[in-house]
């Protein structure tokens, strides 16, 4: 009984277990069904919230963002600006450099330092086009200032038909200016003249300077800047020159404003001049604010090339070190160098030649105008 009970026993708990097991083969079938079935409705649900699905246009598809370890790094523009943008080279300049360049200023209170040589000095009567007038062969200018001229005055003529300019005073010799200053003493028998520039105060020592009149004109002030001169007193920055004497600046120039009178710069610095309304006692005191340590000042010109301007203060008479960029290769950029005339050296730094092609010119006119005679007496502005 015992044995049977055993085993009955035994039978029943192996049923029990049969039992069980398949309980949990049931239970574990439809706990997977459900999951399956919830699993089922929520893709169908998210499907239905996102109109997106089942499309086969990508164009909304967000990538992960791409593996760009392997990537060079891309360079991020250079602050042109920036002393750390560059890699130097020097060059050095004394206290004799203060008066060559073509920034230097000279007014009243300022005598010019330097001294042209005047082999350097080119007859404007030999090397001018026929779209204007000179005075006669007396009349000199230094070769930079020259090209300049003959490509103004030629572009002025093209755009307004007028060729009724005539150039009447250029460089002038010390020597020369002491024989009007005394000549002016005598005449009013004065001891200090304020119409006439002392002798080594003139603007005209510096070979950089051009006065203009009308051919036909009786007085040197006929050449007023309105009508069609206005071409040129608003495009003579594109070449270089500025009018230097400006009406409002009379305080800061001590002169009177002379239309007639355009000085050469030299693009970019006639730009700026242009832009900012500065006459050049305001522009050389402005660029002084733009050194090596301070960041240079970016000009882009009318023809799109690009310069960075910059100071450097003489520090020492005999030898101050003016640093200037160099390029990737090691070669220099073209650069200038002129001194203020006064305490230092403004530094120009073509980095990039400009594109933009000059608007053609008409032919001159084979008829071009010569010299007058007449016009040789006409009395002169002694500034
Ligand atoms: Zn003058």
């Amino acid at each position: 009984m015992a044995q049977r009970r055993y085993s009955t026993g035994k039978r029943k708990a192996k049923i029990r277990y049969k039992n069980v097991a398949l309980l949990l083969a049931v239970l574990i079938l439809i706990v997977a069904l459900i999951c399956g079935s919830c699993s089922a409705i929520k893709k169908s649900k998210d499907n239905k919230d996102d109109p997106d699905v089942g499309k086969t246009s990508d164009s909304n598809v967000t990538l992960p963002p791409p593996d760009d370890s392997d990537e060079p790094e891309i360079n991020q523009p250079l602050d042109l600006t920036k002393q750390t943008s560059y890699r130097f080279d020097s060059v050095t300049r004394g206290q004799g450099d203060l008066g060559v360049g073509d920034l230097t200023l000279v007014n009243n209170n300022i005598k010019f330092l330097g001294k042209v040589n005047e082999d350097d000095l080119v007859v404007i009567r030999e090397k001018k086009n026929g779209a204007y007038w000179v005075r006669d062969y007396s009349v000199l200018i230094l070769p930079e200032a020259m090209d300049a001229l003959n490509a103004m005055l030629l572009d002025f003529n093209t755009a307004t038909g007028n060729g009724n300019v005539m150039v009447r005073s250029g460089y002038r010799t010390i020597e020369y200016q002491q024989q009007l200053y005394d000549d002016e003493l005598a005449k009013t028998g004065a001891v200090s003249s304020a119409l006439v520039a002392m002798p080594g105060y003139s603007e005209h020592h510096t070979g950089l300077v051009v006065d203009f009149t009308t051919y036909n004109g009786s007085t040197y002030k006929d050449f007023d800047g309105s009508g069609d001169y206005e071409w040129i007193m608003n495009n003579c920055h594109k070449y270089g020159f500025v009018n230097r004497y400006p009406k409002g600046k009379e305080k800061l120039t001590y002169i009177d404003n002379e239309p007639w009178h355009f000085r050469y710069v030299g693009t970019p610095h006639a730009k700026v001049m242009k832009d900012y309304d500065y006459c050049l006692e305001e522009y050389i005191s402005f660029i002084k604010n733009y050194t090596i340590d301070t960041g240079f000042l970016l000009v882009e010109d009318d023809d799109g090339s690009k310069y960075i301007i910059y100071y450097t203060p003489l520090t020492d008479p005999e030898s101050t070190s003016i640093y200037i960029p160099v390029k990737e290769d090691e070669t220099m950029y073209d650069y200038e160098i002129s001194g203020n005339n006064v305490d230092g050296f403004i530094v120009t730094v073509k980095l990039e030649q400009g594109t933009a092609q000059p608007e053609p010119s008409a032919p001159v006119d084979p008829t071009s105008p010569d010299e007058n005679p007449d016009a040789a007496n006409q009395p002169q502005d002694n500034q």
